[in-house]
C-alpha cells in the first residue's frame, strides 16, 4: 500500500541524510561557504523564522506553552521557541538533520532552558495534542494530493493554532526555474512541488479549520507563503 508522502518520501529521506544534509546544513548554518543563491535562500527562510517568532509571542508569551515543530530541520525555529519558554517537540524523517538540530540547541541553549525534545518520526506517525503546531517549509516535498492527509492530520495535533509554509504555486515557474536543482529526486525540478494558497485553504476549512493570518516572504531564490491557522 502507497504511504501517505508516497514513494516520494523514502527518496526525500534519503536525500536529507546525505547530499541535502549537506547543501541544507549549509544554507541554515552561519557559514561563509555559501555561494550567492545559498545566501539569498538562508536570508529568506531566517526571515520567515522571525515572522512566525513575531506571530507566537506578540499577543502573550510562549512560556510552559507546547509547540510540536513538524519536520524541525537543524532547528532553526526549536530553537529560539525553547528560548522564550515553549515546550518545544521537535521532528524530522531525518536522523542527520535531527542530530544536527540536537547539537545545536545543545550549544546554543542556556543550561536554565528546557530542552526540545527531538525525534527522528517522519509527521504523518506523529501524535499527541499540543497548543500550537508549526510546519515550515516541509510541503514543498507534497504533491498536492498528499498535501490534503498531510495538513489534515497536523491539524488534529493543534488545539489553538497550526503555522504552514509553503512555496506559492504563482512563483512556479521562478521557483523551478532558480531552485530546481535543490530539490531530491531524478529529475529534480519535478520534486518540488509548489502549491495554490486557495488548496491549503481547502484543506484547513475541510478539517474545520479557517486562515487568520497570511505572510509572505520572498527574496531573488526564496519564495515562501505562510499560513496561521484557528479552528473555525
Ligand atoms: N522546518 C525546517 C526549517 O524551516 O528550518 C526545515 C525545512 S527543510 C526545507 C525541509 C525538512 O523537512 C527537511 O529537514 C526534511 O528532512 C523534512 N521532511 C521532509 N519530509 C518529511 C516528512 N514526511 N516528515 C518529517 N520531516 C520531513
Amino acid at each position: 500500500a502507497e504511504e501517505v508522502g508516497g514513494g516520494d518520501k523514502e527518496v526525500v529521506r534519503e536525500y536529507f541524510n546525505g547530499n541535502g544534509f549537506d547543501r541544507w546544513k549549509k544554507i541554515y548554518g552561519e557559514t561563509d561557504d555559501v555561494n550567492k543563491v545559498q545566501l539569498d535562500i538562508r536570508i529568506g527562510h531566517s526571515k520567515t523564522v522571525d515572522n512566525v517568532m513575531k506571530l507566537l509571542t506578540e499577543e502573550k508569551s510562549l512560556e510552559g506553552v507546547t509547540v510540536c515543530d513538524a519536520g524541525c530541520g537543524t532547528g532553526l525555529l526549536s530553537i529560539p521557541l525553547a528560548k522564550q519558554g515553549a515546550i518545544v517537540s521537535a521532528s524530522d524523517i531525518s536522523a542527520a538533520m535531527v542530530a544536527e538540530a540536537q547539537q545545536k540547541a545543545k550549544e546554543e541553549l542556556a543550561d536554565s532552558a528546557v530542552q526540545p525534545k527531538f525525534e527522528v518520526r517522519d509527521l504523518e506517525s506523529l501524535d499527541g495534542l499540543y497548543n500550537t503546531v508549526v510546519c515550515l517549509d516541509v510541503l514543498i516535498h507534497y504533491p498536492q494530493n498528499k498535501a490534503d492527509a498531510m495538513i489534515a492530520h497536523l491539524a488534529s495535533l493543534a488545539e489553538e493554532r497550526l503555522i504552514l509554509s509553503f512555496a506559492p504555486k504563482t512563483f512556479y515557474y521562478d521557483i523551478l526555474k532558480r531552485i530546481g536543482e535543490l530539490f531530491p529526486g531524478p529529475s529534480k525540478a519535478t520534486r518540488a512541488y509548489l502549491h495554490a494558497e486557495e488548496d491549503i485553504e481547502r484543506a484547513l476549512q475541510k478539517v474545520g479549520w479557517k486562515v487568520k493570518n497570511r505572510g509572505l516572504v520572498t527574496t531573488q531564490f526564496y519564495f515562501s507563503r505562510m499560513i496561521e491557522a484557528v479552528p473555525a
